[in-house]
């Protein structure tokens, strides 16, 4: 269903736009089953940066008027309006490491081996994970419900659903899924539930499921205080650069050519590698889905990503800093640039490898694009506010 090159993204953004107008705000809610039209199915795309968010927005209003295309642009928005709400509040992604990490290394709950494997005995909730695990992608609507019977009616812990999710969907993203599974369970929006009801997943699903026996009741889950927040660092550009600059990519970030293109003092890598690691999503198994979507974009983003020498990147073996620095080692670098990973499995890997770099004399760069950076700060308090930002930011970033 997904194939996992840039070019098939932007096939697959081309084919959409038409309908991404007021055929998307009506329609988008409905599941009618695997060969939907009525959602882009672009997130594994958006998710690595096969294809921008800037990218999706900008041919969207090309065809469309930002009143017609309201709703469509929105919900990507909703990804950079979590992404940039995890980066200020870290302490909810360390709190759910360590819970998943706890759960991998102690007792798993009563029924969790017939939930991940399709057997709780209702129906739809059995469908859904057969088709997350076959398919790797589940409808927006379906994720909700899914996640809401999971924590109400199964009584069952949201990292361990969260987990799940992030093994198996191919867009599987820290923030979009961790604070979504949060949002479910009332955690992200104090005290703000969502209940699946039967009768909703009737309409939605055209009467393929009606489960019965749903919890009718959410109890909103609750935790310890949050820390205050990490504002957004106001730099785009981070570290020294040297005089022979590597760029390494990795899985947060596969388009070099844009990113590249915001700042010209980093136009020339005498080196270029992709290096990603999907298995760090989790301390249990990743599907072999993911892996090999992630194995084909960065194969694909290294064909694409030449040097000034004009040869195509190296596909690094795995992603330890012994590798890196081998590789900087072997041409000559003294700094390598890599784009920023916003918080997630991949920021925690360039922690260790900044150290690592360090103690050989090679530097880390990151590099931010303007779209994270004009949008993260405004991503400090609920979507309401966020939303009323949406235009002036299309005005500044795509239209401006
Ligand atoms: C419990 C739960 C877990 C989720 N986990 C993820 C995840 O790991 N990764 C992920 O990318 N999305 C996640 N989502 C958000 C959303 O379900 C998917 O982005 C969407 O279903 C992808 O399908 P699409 O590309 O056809 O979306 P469209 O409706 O066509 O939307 C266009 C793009 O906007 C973005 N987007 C749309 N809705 C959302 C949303 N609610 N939150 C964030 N971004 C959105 C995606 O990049 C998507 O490709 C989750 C939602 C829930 C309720």
């Amino acid at each position: 269903m997904f194939i996992p090159t840039r070019a098939a993204g932007l096939d697959a953004l081309d084919e959409f736009v038409p309908r991404a107008g007021r055929d998307y705000a009506r329609d988008r809610n409905a599941d009618l089953g695997a060969s939907r039209t009525n959602v882009s199915g672009l997130s594994p795309y958006v998710r690595h940066r096969l294809v921008t968010e800037h990218e999706v927005v900008a041919a969207v209003l090309d065809r469309h008027s930002l009143s017609a295309a309201e709703k469509f642009v929105q919900e990507v928005f909703w990804r950079t309006y979590w992404k940039g709400w995890l980066e200020q509040n870290p302490e909810v992604w360390r709190r759910y490491r360590r819970d998943v990490d706890g759960f991998a290394t102690g007792t798993l709950p009563t029924g969790y081996d017939d939930a991940v494997h399709g057997r709780t005995g209702i129906d739809a909730m059995d469908a859904w994970a057969r088709e997350l695990i076959d398919t790797g992608y589940l409808h927006n609507h379906t994720r909700m419900w899914f996640a809401s019977i999971w924590v109400f009616t199964l009584g069952m812990p949201w990292q361990l659903g969260a987990d799940f999710f992030h093994r198996h969907l191919l867009d599987g993203d820290a923030a979009s899924n961790t604070l979504s599974w949060r949002w479910v369970a009332g955690l992200q929006t104090a005290g703000k539930t969502y209940l699946a009801s039967a009768s909703n997943i009737a309409r939605y699903t055209d009467g393929r499921f009606s489960p019965t026996g749903l919890a009718t009741t959410a109890r909103a889950l609750v935790e310890e205080p949050l820390p205050p927040r990490t504002p957004i660092a106001s730099d785009d550009v981070v570290g020294t650069i040297g005089e022979r600059i590597g760029l390494l990519l990795h899985e947060e970030d596969l388009e070099a050519s844009s990113l590249l293109a915001e700042h010209p003092q980093l136009t020339a890598p005498v080196a270029t590698a992709v290096a990603a690691d999907p298995g760090a999503r989790s301390p249990f198994a990743v599907s072999d889905l993911v892996a090999a979507f992630t194995a084909t974009a960065v194969d694909d983003a290294a064909e694409r990503t030449l040097d000034t020498g004009g040869r195509s990147a190296q596909v690094l073996a795995d992603t330890l800093p012994s590798t890196v620095l081998r590789w900087a080692e072997s041409e000559q670098l003294d700094t390598v640039v890599v784009p920023y990973a916003p918080v997630g499995p991949v920021h925690e890997r360039l922690g260790a490898l900044r150290a690592a770099l360090a103690a050989e004399g090679v530097g880390l760069v990151t590099v931010r694009r303007r779209w994270d950076s004009a949008a993260w700060p405004s991503a400090s308090r609920g979507f309401f506010p966020f939303r009323e930002r949406i235009p002036a930011l299309v005005r500044q970033l795509v239209v401006g």
